[in-house]
């Protein structure tokens, strides 16, 4: 009995050398040997990701999301494009010839997006533009293209509602008692999507009210904090306390805006102006617990951050996202629309993230 037990062992253990012996090698990726080490562990995808400029608060916290959702899950690099569309070329060249798996790609010029998916497409690596959207014939170029924003008319309608409220509830807001809001605007870059349509909704959402307007001023802060300040003293140069509302397309602008506000004698002795920004960045949010700004929106640098890089994963695994490898809804087989939220000073905790 034992012998004959000894022999089938003996007969097993032959086979199983024999069977390792011959046939094709394991793919690197066949574990459970039970002996795996660094060298021989399946290789983690590696995306490259570009941002239009790491100098841009909005854009630095969607960045650290994408970091945070990527853990030691993949390889990332994540280079800054110093805000300038051919050094972002050169960015993306590079990503290429390093045969990354997948990119991911915060346009400085979205409609330099075009160029960049000829390239992708060339070498066959998929891409995931986020916060800049690119054109929708661009977008339509090649199947393994992707974008992940938020609906920046839904934006620009929530900051009209801010104001609205606030109008309704404040007699005293129409300081020259014409019925009239007559207010500032500060953009952000031409020609991005976010600056024309908050600019726009924004105001359309004042006049669905039933609320005329009368635009006293208007100009770009490119999105930048001291170029807000600086527009928004030139603003009340012109036109001193006839200002009775300042819209800004984000917050980094309000938060400008506010600083020539208070310089000129704004939020003390109850002299007040409602200002609202978007973002809901962390000093923005002081400012709204300041009683500086009124309101914001929150665009959620967390989510936006976290579908970028899922996206980008799952391409770079070789895999077609779907809501159930990436957690999101997909439209149009190519968009992640991550909700922008309404906030005030009393629901702060919303926008904590
Ligand atoms: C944000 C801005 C930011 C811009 C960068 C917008 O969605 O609201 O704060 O500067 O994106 O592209
Ligand atoms: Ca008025």
């Amino acid at each position: 009995m034992k012998k004959v037990g000894l022999i089938l062992l003996v007969a097993a253990m032959l086979m199983t050398a024999t069977l390792s012996g011959c046939g094709s090698k394991p793919a690197p990726t066949a574990g459970g040997d039970g002996n795996k080490t660094e060298e021989n562990a399946p290789a983690k995808p590696t995306v490259g990701v570009a941002i239009y400029k790491f100098d841009d608060t909005f854009m630095t916290g969607v960045r650290n999301n994408i970091s945070k959702a990527a853990g030691d899950t993949a390889t990332l690099d994540i280079v800054d494009s110093q805000n300038s569309q051919p050094t972002q070329n050169d960015k993306v060249d590079l990503f290429i010839t390093k045969k990354y798996n997948s990119m991911a790609i915060n346009p400085v010029d979205r409609t330099a997006a075009g160029v960049i998916i000829e390239k992708a497409q060339k070498a066959n690596i998929p891409v995931v533009f986020f916060n800049r959207e690119p054109l929708p014939e661009d977008m339509k170029k090649w199947d393994k293209v992707y974008y992940v924003g938020a609906k920046a008319e839904e934006s620009g309608t929530i900051q009209g509602q801010l104001i609205v409220d606030y109008w309704k509830a404040h007699p005293e807001a129409d300081k020259n008692k014409d019925g009239k809001l007559q207010y500032a605007m500060i953009k952000g870059e031409p020609g991005h999507q976010d600056a024309e349509l908050r600019t726009q909704y924004s105001i359309q959402a004042v006049k669905d009210a039933g609320i005329e307007v009368e635009k006293l001023a208007e100009d770009t802060g490119m999105w930048d904090r001291v170029k807000g300040q600086e527009k928004m003293a030139a603003f009340l140069a012109s036109h001193g306390d006839k200002i009775e509302a300042v819209f800004a397309n984000n917050d980094d602008m309000a938060l400008g805006a506010i600083e020539a506000l208070k310089a000129a004698g704004y939020f003390k002795d109850n002299k007040y102006m409602p200002v609202v920004g978007v973002d809901a960045t962390a000093p923005g949010i002081q400012a709204l617990q300041d009683g500086t700004m009124l309101g914001t929106v929150l665009n959620d640098a967390k989510n936006q951050g976290i579908a970028t890089f899922k996206i980008a994963y799952v391409l770079a695994k070789g895999e077609t996202p779907s809501k159930d490898n990436i957690g999101f809804d997909i439209t149009d087989g190519k968009y992640v629309w991550v909700p922008y939220v309404k906030i005030t000073k009393d629901n702060i905790s919303d926008a904590q993230q």
